[in-house]
């Protein structure tokens, strides 16, 4: 934590150096002035660059936002179903899949697409998302509003859609080289942007330059994204230079968009704080730990155990214990506990992580407290309070000193991401050797990015094209910005 600088202090960056605008209401929000006082002071300044061109899109979003004249117009030119160019207001609706890091990370990526490309982000969200996070943007809102929106199918849009870009192209209505203009008789009023983990090299064309080219003509996108399909956008050389001024730290991405658009709305934020300061803020320091089992990658309960206590023992971030009881009086220090905060699905691991410290005396003397917010056994997805307790552990999880997290997993790395940490990873590897990696960055991982270069034609190793993009450490198929 970090309960060495004074609130007040800390309370006076409120606005985190003009990242924020001023123009929002800051009672309705209160996540987005508080969580300076929670988490530890960023070491990475988002650019005056980035500033600027947040402020622009805030500008654009309100003059084309839902409600205004702008955004009928728009519609109006959706429901006659045809394509002419673009027009003054121009948009992508994001729609959902999977659980909440899988969406928070796809949102990101979709915002910096729209960044990129002078669009107004709009969120198609289920009424399982609907109060988890406030307005990013002032004066105006990012939701659709469903009852004035033409396309009516929304959450059974996939790759089969007829307006699918990938299908189009497959099919050869469409191209990424066509003059818009003069077809656009036969041009449909939308495309549907199909950017699973499992698309086609069709659908995956929107990586592509020519690709990115030819979407600027439609006034309407669809996205439909699992993935944090943000760094494709830096394989692309017409976006390079622009990449560039806005992320100096190329590493920063998700941490700058992700703080920018995710402040958690005042009842997610109650648990947060309520937690934070009944469990977490008297500690010395907070470990957190994640731990995600996935069904296809079961892994024996022991084994994951002990990977997690090697790795902490490991790493420094947990004393080991006096198993034999031979020093059972160590002199305890007066020193601050130091706080486990463990974020999974079971209770199973805290128990044991608990019982570790209670049961046994540390060698070091210190004094060592276990929590876990909540065990919800399942993933519920489609319970909002389910997913207000994920969004308060994500979070709460952000605001540690150190992070040890599950591989693969997306909530793991919005909570790494948004709190700026490189995270030790739990990597799968035969006798658990070593037991955990630190990760290049704090950069969600990629997890299937195209393996096509649009310049040269031909398939390439992506993790080696760039100097600031790898294979990710918990997923080799995957490529990461470090
Ligand atoms: P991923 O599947 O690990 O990539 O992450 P997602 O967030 O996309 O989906 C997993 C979902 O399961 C989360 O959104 C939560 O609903 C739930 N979940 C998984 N781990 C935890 C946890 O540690 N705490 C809570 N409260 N929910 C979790």
């Amino acid at each position: 934590t970090c309960s060495s600088v004074p609130k007040e202090a800390r309370l006076t960056d409120k606005f985190h150096g003009g990242f924020l605008s001023t123009a929002l209401n800051e009672s309705s929000c209160l996540s987005r002035y508080q969580s300076s006082l929670y988490r530890k002071p960023s070491n990475h300044t988002p650019s005056a660059y980035l500033e600027q061109k947040l402020r622009r899109y805030e500008a654009l979003h309100k003059k084309c936002g839902p409600g205004t004249e702008l955004f009928r117009q728009s519609v109006k030119h959706l429901a006659s179903n045809r394509t002419t160019g673009p027009l003054e207001c121009n948009y992508v609706v994001w729609l959902p899949a999977d659980g909440l890091g899988n969406r928070m990370i796809s949102i990101a990526s979709a915002f910096l697409y729209a960044l990129l490309n002078d669009k107004v982000l709009l969120l198609h969200l289920p009424r399982d998302m609907a109060d988890l996070f406030c307005e990013p943007f002032p004066d105006t809102s990012w939701l659709l509003p469903r009852d004035d929106f033409p396309v009516k199918n929304l959450d059974r849009i996939f790759e089969h859609d007829p307006h699918s870009y990938g299908k189009l192209l497959r099919n050869k209505v469409l191209s990424n080289d066509m003059n818009v203009s003069s077809s656009s008789s036969s041009l449909p009023g939308y495309l549907y942007l199909h950017l699973l983990h499992a698309n086609d090299d069709f659908d995956k064309m929107f990586y592509c330059g020519e690709g990115q080219q030819l979407l600027k003509n439609f006034p309407w996108l669809l996205l439909r994204s699992n993935e944090y399909f943000a760094p494709a956008f830096f394989f692309i050389p017409e976006l390079q230079e622009e990449l560039d001024l806005l992320f100096p730290e190329k590493s920063t991405v998700f941490h700058h968009l992700g703080r920018y658009l995710y402040n958690p709305t005042n009842s997610v934020w109650g648990y947060i704080t309520r937690y934070h300061e009944a469990y977490l803020a008297n500690a010395r320091d907070v470990l957190g730990i994640q731990i995600r089992i996935f069904a296809f990658a079961k892994v024996e309960f022991d084994d994951m155990l002990s990977q997690i206590v090697n790795c902490s023992v490991k790493e420094n971030l947990l004393p080991e214990v006096d198993l034999e009881g031979s020093n059972s009086l160590p002199g305890i220090t007066d020193s601050k506990p130091k706080a486990v905060l463990v974020a999974s699905l079971m209770g199973e691991y805290f128990d044991k992580l608990r019982d570790r410290y209670y049961e046994h005396a540390a060698v070091t003397g210190e004094v060592v407290g276990v929590y876990q917010p909540s065990h919800e056994e399942q993933q519920r997805t489609d319970k909002l309070t389910h997913n207000m307790k994920a969004l308060a552990e994500i979070f709460l999880l952000s605001m540690s000193d150190e992070v040890i997290t599950s591989p693969f997993s997306t909530f793991g790395y919005v909570a790494h991401g948004l709190g700026g940490l490189r995270p030790l990873i739990l990597v799968r590897n035969r006798n658990q050797e070593p037991p955990c990696v630190r990760s290049l960055s704090m950069e969600p991982c990629f997890h299937f990015p195209p393996s096509y270069d649009c310049i040269a034609k031909k398939k390439v190793d992506k993790g080696s094209m760039m100097p600031y993009i790898q294979h990710c450490e918990d997923f080799f198929l995957g490529v990461k910005v470090f």
